[in-house]
């Protein structure tokens, strides 16, 4: 998994199809609304301690599994580098860190006459 560390409360935009996926809101509204959006390249919206999207189920997965690894440590060691991880970590002490991971073969498949792979 490649990770890319990300300013705390920039927006994210899939680098594939555009869409913002994540906002923290307008700047200086007092009651900015977070901003989730979805697309076929996003795997995982979350943080290290909720989730708000997980199409593979990994958070459940980290939690069942048997390794003590905090959960990036998990997602590091399970995905591979198809997997693109933006993270975005408020500073100390509380130290919450958003994960917002993308696959970028999924688009190229797609694009590719299906071919019937027989596994
Ligand atoms: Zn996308």
């Amino acid at each position: 998994m490649i990770e890319i560390h990300y300013p705390e409360e920039q927006k994210i935009f899939c680098p594939v199809c555009g869409i913002m996926i994540f906002s923290f809101g307008e700047e200086g509204q007092l009651n900015a609304e977070l901003v989730m959006n979805d697309c076929s390249h996003l795997q995982f919206l979350g943080t290290n301690d909720s989730k708000e999207i997980d199409k593979n189920d990994w958070y459940a997965q980290h939690e069942y599994s048997v390794d003590d690894l905090d959960f990036l440590d998990y997602l590091k060691k399970t995905l591979g580098d198809d997997y693109v991880c933006f993270i975005q970590c408020s500073g100390a002490p509380a130290m919450l860190c958003g994960y917002i991971i993308f696959k970028f073969t999924e688009g190229r498949k797609m694009d590719v006459p299906f071919v019937g792979d027989v596994i």
